[in-house]
């Protein structure tokens, strides 16, 4: 690789570094400055169909928190001590003005503190409208699928009441299409990371990845582009570690501080949720159908990804957990939930029994998005990672 290819590599990561963590969103409040038409929707973890903003001449933009950028003060005075972090930053932030010029918010359905924090911006009346998106339980596409079909048309409904865009199929089929190429190209680089985990860190492609969750998607797909092309050739030479799925981290993040650890204790992460919502739906959703809202519908129905924050009573989890395990050739599963995590916390046995069966080795941990002291989760993933190379034959 020249010297030109890999400092134009570098500008790419930094980029995203600055983008992925900017907490004022001026990349899109830019990019909504440019058409008084233009809309941002806020969302909150783990996933929204994004489609359907981009369809409304909007840009909708992902809320993780704080993270460990910000100093938390009001917002620990809204909660109890005894909830995970996530809120509190983003009560912070509501109340800071980070959020001004949002147009609407959506709250996934995922736990308890979602569906408050919903509340709360309401009573904060922050932004025009705040939706409380509940997703199907039932997945038969007459009764759950019809129920989602409301929901969606209901945000719809709410962005034409600010902008007065009447959303055609040609819109939502363009939205889906780009979509559709997102998900592919960061699946794409998954599947290179999978075998070559040494030609791009995890601390970097999760800033590649957080980035395509507050910038237009036509600019996150140029940028996969270029990373998924400087990524065919090895840059660095690969080191003696294992190969780890981490999981349990789809809603609050990890701080980066702890994405290095993992990896400087001896660990490629070749998968994980982080990011979840954007590689949410499996495969291509149709991009030419003429009732592209069902199309998005039944994609929820019949191709999501696991989580614990998702209903799957005949799909279950630790089974799919498994798979990835074996489709990565993974040595093992950091399992790493945020404190009081009720949806990871309460999954971790059965996922931990799972891993137990088939003799898949793990190690398990808490975090909370503000950590500072990592050196206990060095020493216990590194011991795991050690355990694994120097032990490497099937547990009995
Ligand atoms: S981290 Fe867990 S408990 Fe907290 S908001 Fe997210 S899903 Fe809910």
């Amino acid at each position: 690789m020249t010297n030109n290819n890999s400092n134009s590599n570098a500008k790419i990561i930094d980029r995203c570094k600055e983008l992925a963590f900017d907490l004022n969103f001026n990349r899109a409040k830019a990019w909504k400055s440019e058409d008084k038409n233009r809309v941002l929707i806020g969302y909150l973890p783990v996933y929204f169909p994004r489609e359907i903003v981009h369809a409304s001449n909007g840009l909708a933009v992902g809320i993780f928190g704080a993270g460990d950028k910000k100093q938390i003060i009001k917002g620990d005075a809204y909660y109890q001590s005894y909830i995970c972090r996530l809120p509190r930053g983003v009560i912070e932030l509501a109340l800071d003005g980070h959020f001004k010029g949002f147009d609407g918010f959506a709250f996934p359905a995922i736990c308890d503190v979602i569906r408050n924090l919903s509340g709360m911006f309401q009573l904060l009346k922050v932004g025009t409208f705040v939706h409380y998106l509940d997703f199907p339980q039932n997945f038969d596409p007459q009764i759950g699928g019809s129920f989602y079909k409301t929901e969606i048309n209901s945000i719809l409904n709410n962005i034409k009441k600010i902008n007065h865009i009447e959303v055609t199929t040609t819109q939502l089929n363009n939205a889906i299409k780009l979509y559709n190429k997102n998900r592919k190209l960061i699946e794409n680089i998954y599947n290179i990371i999978r075998d070559f985990p040494w030609r791009l860190s995890a601390e970097d492609f999760y800033y590649i990845i957080r980035t395509g969750t507050v910038i237009p998607v036509e600019e996150h797909n140029e940028i996969l582009e270029e990373v998924y092309d400087f990524i065919q050739e090895d840059s660095v030479k690969p080191m003696d570690k294992i190969k780890v799925v981490v999981s349990g981290a789809f809603c609050e993040q990890p701080p980066i501080s702890l994405i290095k650890t993992i990896e400087m204790a001896g660990c490629y992460i070749v998968d994980d949720d982080f990011m979840l919502g954007s590689r949410f739906i499996k495969g291509e959703i149709p991009d030419n159908s003429n009732d592209p809202i069902e199309a998005l519908s039944n994609s929820y129905l019949t191709m999501s990804i696991f989580s614990s924050s998702v209903y799957d009573v005949d799909n279950p989890k630790e089974e799919r957990l498994l798979q990835v395990v074996k489709n990565r050739k993974a040595d093992g599963v950091v399992f790493a939930a945020p404190s009081f995590c009720d949806p990871a916390l309460l999954d971790l046995p059965v996922l931990q029994k799972a891993c137990d069966n088939a003799n898949v080795r793990y190690v398990s941990f808490q975090y909370a998005e503000n950590t500072g002291q990592f050196k206990n989760i060095k020493e216990q993933v590194g011991a795991f990672a050690d355990s694994i190379r120097l032990w490497s034959e099937e547990l009995v």
